[in-house]
């Protein structure tokens, strides 16, 4: 952090206790986006939220209704020639259950051994606050932003973001930007900072294998007709080979592969592969062949059967062959892996594979796309140099395995490059009992969200499509 007190800084030191009561007052609102009793905790939520925008100068702050909890929106875009950026947070939270594992009520937030304790404090309604604090500070001392600035935050991040995309092809006009933020991630292992540059996608698919139309004595018809549990099997393990490598012809066509500075960055990471397999209680780690742990689960695809079943499952024994057998399957994809595209390569090879005396069907469950902002992107340079500024480290460049449903949206919908800073503690406990923010990592933040709109300013980001 530089030295010298800027009035940004001497703003935020002199606001600190309003700060905090701020952010308490938004975490004691139970805006649980999943439970229908608390739809109206969700628009206090959007309204808390709303008015702040409102209060520190942000402008066209709206609550937009969707069939499900409100978007807020609201822009301050008067940085001409600079670039715009979209920020995204949401606003509703997890459902607090098992309760009695908190150590205080969830929407009573505390303050214990430096951090704030409550529902939301770190994912996501903690990380909204900083980014309406960084606001409120530029703009109460300078009068003015660096960059123009579109904020949309939702309420139904934690329920799938079930009418968000709807809304985002609605409002498209209004989302123009050069970029989008969001933060709804966090820092590494050991509360090192980090940047996340990639979220894996998903493809879901059922197979159902069906023969006779009841189970058969298999002594009487055994030896004769195919066993639908046999067949399952064989297609599964016709699926992925001894390698970790998935079988299905033109499944790693779009895949984009790790440059050697991606590599590089990976292994750089502090990670214990030994403490890993000892903390999952595994005699071994397995994977694809060529691949570090790290980037077999973050940075490949993968396949998994996540369900299976079918035939006598109980006590003791029953000598019969299953009318049918069942499997869901599953595969994390990454860039540039088309969630559609996957799952007619995965039906198509089902029905190539699957033996001759049985109905195999596959049957899509649902998809989501991957997505990934290059460690070289001038928006992830311009957060990284932030962070280092009001960390006092450099970032470590993270892949995610799992996935936030808008990020991908807002690349296909909105065409736009995705910059995921986000700043909770890793052992944040979100979506537990006990989450929690330290607020070193809130307080700094805040200062580098502050920063980080000077670095967008200092890029050319968009500038082509300005001239
Ligand atoms: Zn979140």
């Amino acid at each position: 952090m530089t030295t010298t007190t800027t009035d940004l800084d001497a703003y935020l030191d002199a606001n600190r206790d309003r700060r905090i009561a701020s952010y308490e007052a938004f975490l004691r609102i139970p805006s649980i986006s999943a439970l229908p009793q608390h739809a109206a905790d969700c628009k206090r939520a959007a309204a808390f939220v709303a008015d702040e925008l409102r209060e520190m100068g942000v402008e066209h702050v709206e609550i937009s209704p969707t069939a499900g909890h409100p978007v807020v929106y609201g822009d301050w875009l008067h940085a001409d020639g600079a670039p715009t950026v979209l920020v995204y947070g949401h606003y509703d939270v997890q459902p607090v259950d098992p309760l009695e594992l908190w150590v205080s009520p969830p929407f009573e937030p505390v303050v214990r051994d430096g951090r704030i304790l409550a529902r939301g404090a770190a994912d996501d309604k903690g990380q909204i606050h900083m980014h309406l604090r960084a606001t409120e500070a530029i703009l109460a001392t300078k009068g003015r932003l660096p960059v123009n600035l579109r904020f949309l935050f939702e309420g139904e991040e934690e329920s799938a973001s079930e009418h968000l995309e709807k809304w985002l092809a609605a409002n498209h006009a209004r989302l123009a930007a050069d970029v989008a933020v969001i933060s709804d991630t966090g820092f590494f292992e050991g509360n090192l900072p980090a940047i996340t540059l990639s979220l894996r996608g998903i493809m879901y698919a059922q197979i159902d294998v069906i023969g006779a139309p009841v189970d058969l004595h298999s002594g009487g018809f055994g030896g004769a007709v195919e066993n639908p549990a046999n067949a399952l099997a064989r297609i599964i393990a016709g699926l992925k080979g001894e390698d970790g490598r998935i079988q299905i012809p033109g499944f790693y066509d779009d895949v984009v592969e790790l440059s050697a500075a991606d590599r590089s960055a990976l292994a750089k990471l502090p990670f214990d592969e030994e403490a890993y397999r000892e903390a999952l209680g595994l005699p071994a780690l397995v994977g694809e062949v060529g691949y570090t742990t790290l980037e077999r689960r973050g940075v490949r695809p993968t396949l998994d059967v996540n369900g299976l079943w079918g035939g006598f499952q109980g006590d003791g024994a029953k000598t019969i062959i299953p009318a049918h057998a069942h499997a869901k399957v599953s595969c994390r994809l990454v860039a540039n892996q088309d969630p559609e595209r996957i799952f007619e390569l995965f039906r198509d090879h089902v029905a190539r594979i699957a033996p001759p005396g049985v109905r195999t069907t596959v049957t899509s469950l649902g998809g989501g796309r991957p997505s990934l902002t290059p460690m070289d992107h001038p928006a992830t340079q311009a957060a990284a140099r932030a962070i280092e500024a009001a960390f006092g480290r450099a970032p470590l460049y993270i892949r995610e395995g799992g996935s936030i449903p808008v990020c991908a949206s807002f690349e296909t919908v909105l065409g736009l490059p995705v910059v995921l800073a986000g700043f909770t503690n890793p052992d944040d406990n979100a979506h537990a009992p006990n989450e929690s923010m330290v607020l070193d990592n809130y307080e700094r933040g805040i200062r580098a969200i502050a920063r980080l709109w000077d670095e967008i300013a200092a890029t050319k980001l968009g500038a082509a499509a300005r001239a």
